[in-house]
């Protein structure tokens, strides 16, 4: 069995962002259409364990068929050693006969495919004139947030706020896009005025309160993906209309849907549309330039896939990667 494997450079240069944008908003919508499959991501979380594994199966119907698994680990102590939180791998194999077609480097396609899905979020969701960005994290995501929100957005300015100061200096020297970038001294500096705001930080309690959100604000929640932590305030998530990557991971997954949800605040009603809905045209995103509203992200295993499959077709195209005779 020949497989082929990609590392994190191969991933970086075949699956740009502005590209990777339309291979998400394409998945989600075959996710909706019912061509692409994922059961719940499987998390093991041993006991006195440094992190946590998770495996995020999903699988593609019609003419190629594939299927996908990623098995990454999520170790919170490795940012302090200069090391992703997120390693691990992103297995593609034929849908026909199972053979292994690729291996690949999955921190690199979750820092890129997780923004991408924000942009897509940011494209349906935030008002036109959308000017004033925030960031709140300096982080693996809030970099690759800034590059996507840059391809979606015509953004004039951007403001990013992280718990460690130095950190979002760090990411306002190096982090390009083509608006003026500056550090803020608190979350809340970042986000009043703001008409699109994205919270990347693993974040235990809320970050972002309403009383700071402009009307008419679109925020991307993306840093929580478990249910223990949340970076959202229940006011926030009262106010907004609410739009998902997936309704089902959302109600299992998503502390800042859970935790709201916990308090009597809201239900799983309130969830309006997931994303793929608003791509194929089944239910309506914002109805109002003064509507509030927040795309809770987890992360989906068919974005996974998708961006495997991609690369796959990509690096066979251009002869990249390393063959490797399993
Ligand atoms: P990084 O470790 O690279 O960055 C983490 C960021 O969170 C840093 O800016 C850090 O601030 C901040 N942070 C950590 N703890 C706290 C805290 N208690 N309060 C406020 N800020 C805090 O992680 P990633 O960028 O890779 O991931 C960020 C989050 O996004 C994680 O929680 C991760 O699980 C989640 N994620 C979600 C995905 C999705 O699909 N929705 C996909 C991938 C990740 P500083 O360093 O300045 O102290």
């Amino acid at each position: 069995m020949s497989v082929l494997v990609l590392g994190e450079a191969d991933v970086a240069r075949l699956l740009p962002m502005h590209e990777c944008i339309e291979v998400m908003a394409e998945a989600l919508e075959a996710l909706e259409r019912g061509e692409m499959h994922q059961p719940l991501r499987f998390v093991v979380r041993p006991p006195d364990a440094a992190g946590l594994l998770g495996l995020m199966p999903a699988h593609r119907a019609g003419a190629e068929p594939a299927f996908g698994l990623k098995a990454v680990c999520v170790m919170p102590g490795n940012p302090a050693r200069g090391l992703d939180a997120h390693q691990g791998v992103v297995l593609l194999s034929d849908g026909e006969t199972g053979e292994v077609r690729a291996v690949v480097n999955a921190s690199a396609i979750t820092a890129i495919r997780t923004a991408a899905v924000s942009a897509v979020a940011t494209r349906l969701l935030a008002r036109e004139d959308a000017r004033e960005l925030a960031i709140l994290g300096a982080g693996v995501q809030a970099r690759s947030h800034l590059e996507a929100m840059a391809v979606v957005g015509s953004f004039e300015t951007a403001r990013i706020w992280s718990r460690t100061p130095e950190h979002a200096r760090t990411l306002v020297e190096q982090g390009s896009a083509p608006f003026p970038i500056a550090t803020a001294a608190s979350a809340e500096d970042a986000v009043r005025g703001a008409d699109v705001v994205c919270t990347t930080t693993s974040a235990r309690e809320p970050i972002l309160r309403r009383a700071w959100l402009r009307d008419g604000a679109h925020v991307n929640a993306v840093g929580s993906s478990i249910p223990t932590t949340r970076e959202l305030d229940t006011e926030t998530m009262v106010a907004a209309a609410l739009f998902v990557d997936r309704r089902e991971s959302t109600v299992n997954e998503a502390g800042d849907f859970l935790f709201p949800q916990r308090e009597g605040a809201i239900g799983p009603e309130h969830i309006r549309a997931e994303l793929g809905e608003l791509l194929a045209g089944t239910a309506e995103g914002r109805t109002s330039p003064d509507e509030l509203t927040v795309f809770k992200s987890l992360g989906l295993a068919v974005e996974d896939l998708a961006a495997t499959e991609y690369l796959y077709r990509r690096a066979r195209e251009t002869a990249a990667g390393t063959e490797v005779d399993l």
